[in-house]
């Protein structure tokens, strides 16, 4: 009974300021309405999950757990002091995910995370809107969020977040300490890592797309270099016990992982940095070294779209190697 009551506390309601209040209508039509450019990566967000994508709520240890539904992987932490989220998919997995934890646990949600801006992991902000206490991510979040909403006509159906932070932000729920950390760029210009600091943890966004070639969003400024030191420096941070999420995986690989994982993640990113400076020393355009097929040393490596495909890798590449 006591979580029955905590459940319906006027806590959210509190929280709800101009954008929340605003996006309650659009919550509203969040059923009916078109989403145009929500669909990088999964479907366009809209339709019905199929039923054997229901009850996708995997715990891992200590409470937390993961969710695919439709987009980047969902992380949670669940306990009897509150609710954490990282990212939010798309308003209608959003919801499937978010109704089923509550079935499990009826705690305010403190905060929801976004790991960066691509809307695969905003678009279901929506949906938290009047839900979540508080929507976390990077300085550079909102700004490149709403770029992106702009060109697709989707300024509407954005939720933003409202706690942003430079390099460090850290929350303590009473059993569990969360921190949120900024690399520099990376995947784009505006990627957290988030850790779970006593269930050792730690949610890599999009800085691990585990054997896809990753989309590398050059103009929401990506930073392959970069991006190779991040994942040696969490690599380094690391422990055997360290246990990550990544946004995406290949259905071989999975959406979960070791440090071994970051690993061939770092190998790739510097492979394909010294492949395309290589040709292009060779003198090769940018259409010749394109068509080589792959990589040698990554036969796992799986194209699930055009713009995650080694052409596009390539493309890339060859765009910082030219700044
Ligand atoms: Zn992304």
């Amino acid at each position: 009974m006591t979580i029955y009551l905590e459940k319906f506390s006027p806590q959210p309601i509190i929280h709800m300021n101009r954008r929340a209040f605003l996006s309650k209508a659009l919550m509203l039509a969040a059923g009916s309405a078109t989403v145009p450019g929500m669909h990088l990566f999964a479907g366009n967000g809209k339709e019905k999950l199929p039923a054997d994508e229901y009850n996708q709520l995997n715990p891992l240890r200590r409470n937390t757990g993961t969710f695919t539904g439709r987009g980047g992987t969902i992380g949670w932490l669940a306990d009897n002091h509150g609710i954490i989220v990282i990212d939010s998919q798309f308003p209608p997995s959003a919801r499937t995910f978010f109704t089923e934890l509550q079935q499990h646990n009826s705690q305010s949600l403190l905060a929801l995370i976004n790991t960066h801006h691509h809307a695969d992991h905003t678009a279901g902000n929506l949906y938290f809107s009047n839900i979540a206490e508080q929507i976390v991510a990077h300085e550079n979040v909102p700004e490149l969020q709403r770029t992106i909403a702009e060109e697709q006509n989707s300024v509407d159906e954005q939720v933003y977040p409202d706690t942003t932070f430079d390099t460090e932000w850290r929350l303590d729920t009473g059993d569990e300490i969360i921190h949120a950390n900024y690399y520099g760029h990376a995947h784009t210009a505006g990627d957290i890592i988030i850790r779970f600091e006593k269930a050792n943890v730690v949610h890599m966004g999009d800085l691990v797309f585990n054997r896809w070639y990753p989309f590398i969003d050059t103009d929401g400024g990506a930073d392959i270099s970069n991006w190779i030191e991040v994942l040696q420096s969490v690599a380094d941070d690391a422990d055997r016990d360290t246990f990550f999420i990544f946004g995406h995986g290949s259905s071989e690989f999975g959406i979960t992982g070791s440090t071994n994982d970051l690993i061939v993640m770092r190998d790739y990113l510097s492979a394909l940095l010294d492949f395309v400076d290589q040709r292009i020393s060779d003198g090769n355009s940018l259409e010749e070294i394109a068509s080589v097929g792959g990589l040698n040393g990554f036969p796992d490596h799986i194209s699930p779209g055009a713009r995650l495909s080694f052409q596009a890798n390539v493309a890339a590449a060859w765009d910082e190697l030219h700044q």
